[in-house]
């Protein structure tokens, strides 16, 4: 059961993530998260990082999609300073978004990737999606109620996932 909420490979963070290694396992986009992956809570306009990692993919021609379960109003406003596409209110864990971006990009589920920090939203729906995963650490820890919670079921899921599985966090993929 736990299967479903295990991601395909663990990085520590999505700069980490290369043209040349997400090309070396064929992907030819990227599909993400936006809070607490890309972005936190306390610097909606990124690390100078990040800005570096969007134009290294860029320049790569490996498209970037964020995928969120949020409003459009407010995606469309966050992503602005990175000039990227995105999906917004894709319900997460459902397919729906990942199918939507599939569709903006034409490509292939295998073809690819989707980043995100929540076991039960991102992973769990890149699983049902057919596509594979990576599970960033959060950017930062946020304090609000819901993400608290929602913590709070991630780390029992966590704890079975440790139990059968080495998830290690790595420097690549
Ligand atoms: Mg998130």
């Amino acid at each position: 059961m736990v299967e479903k909420y295990k991601p395909t490979f663990l990085v520590e963070a999505v700069y980490q993530l290369t043209p040349e290694m997400l090309k070396k396992h064929g992907f030819k986009a990227v599909l993400t998260d936006l809070d607490n992956t890309l972005i936190a809570w306390n610097n909606p306009l990124g690390t100078p990082e990040l800005h570096t990692w969007l134009e290294e993919l860029k320049q790569a021609e490996i498209p970037v999609v964020v995928i969120s379960n949020n409003s459009h109003k407010r995606i469309e406003k966050a992503v602005a300073p990175f000039g990227i596409q995105f999906v917004s209110r894709a319900m997460k864990p459902m397919i729906k978004g990942f199918r939507e971006a599939e569709k903006l990009l034409n490509l292939k589920p295998s073809e690819l990737v989707m980043l995100g920090d929540q076991l039960m939203t991102d992973i769990c729906g890149s699983n049902r999606a057919g596509i594979a995963s990576v599970l960033v650490k959060p950017v930062v820890q946020s304090d609000s109620f819901a993400t608290k919670f929602n913590r709070m079921r991630e780390r029992r899921v966590w704890k079975k996932l440790e139990k059968k599985y080495d998830m290690t966090f790595q420097e690549g993929i």
